[in-house]
């Protein structure tokens, strides 16, 4: 049985974010999606509300396609988080160039900790390529509409954390 870590922030999880999930799904037999604490960070949203809202996203998409997603908090290092939870391979979502140079020492990191977990790299349809948790937050802060990166209850859910109602 093979086992995929997906790693990320997931402040909050987007349309970018569930479209690296299916994809990521057609390639292991499990995928757990790893929700990092990342205090460093200063998410918007809770770690237990991140991973409510990981949880019903990725409920919707396994009753429409199937297969097994396990949701899975984590604080400790990467490598140790894949161990822990019997993954192979890391998968991860590149955008733009940008991700490129950090995510290339990344693996190099990992891979000297533990060169028997392979990081994979996924790209997004075109059309999703480039939504980033970090500008969604600042459109729906500023008031613009994130419905075409963010589901309903998650665009519902950025309203009512920057006050708004809709
Ligand atoms: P962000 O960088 O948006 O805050 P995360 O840290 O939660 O998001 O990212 C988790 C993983 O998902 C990373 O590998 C990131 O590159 C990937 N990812 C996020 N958004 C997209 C997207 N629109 N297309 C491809 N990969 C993405």
């Amino acid at each position: 049985m093979r086992i995929g870590l997906y790693p990320g922030t997931f402040d909050p999880i987007t349309l970018g974010h569930t479209d690296i999930i299916q994809r990521a799904m057609a390639l292991v037999d499990r995928l757990v999606i790893g929700v990092a604490i990342n205090r460093d960070k200063g998410p918007l949203f809770s770690l237990e509300e991140r991973v409510a809202m990981v949880e019903a996203e990725c409920a919707e998409i396994v009753g429409r396609t199937g297969g097994e997603i396990v949701v899975h908090p984590f604080e400790n290092l990467l490598i140790d988080c894949a161990r822990d939870v019997g993954a192979s391979v890391i998968l991860r979502g590149l955008r733009a160039v940008a991700d490129f140079e950090y995510e290339f020492q990344m693996v190099g990191m990992n891979r000297a900790m533990d060169a028997s977990i392979e990081t994979v790299f996924l790209m997004a349809d075109a059309r999703r390529q480039a939504i980033a948790s970090k500008l969604v937050k600042e459109i729906a802060r500023l008031g613009g509409d994130v419905s075409k990166f963010v589901t309903p209850t998650i665009r519902d859910a950025l309203a009512e954390r920057y006050g708004r109602k809709n």
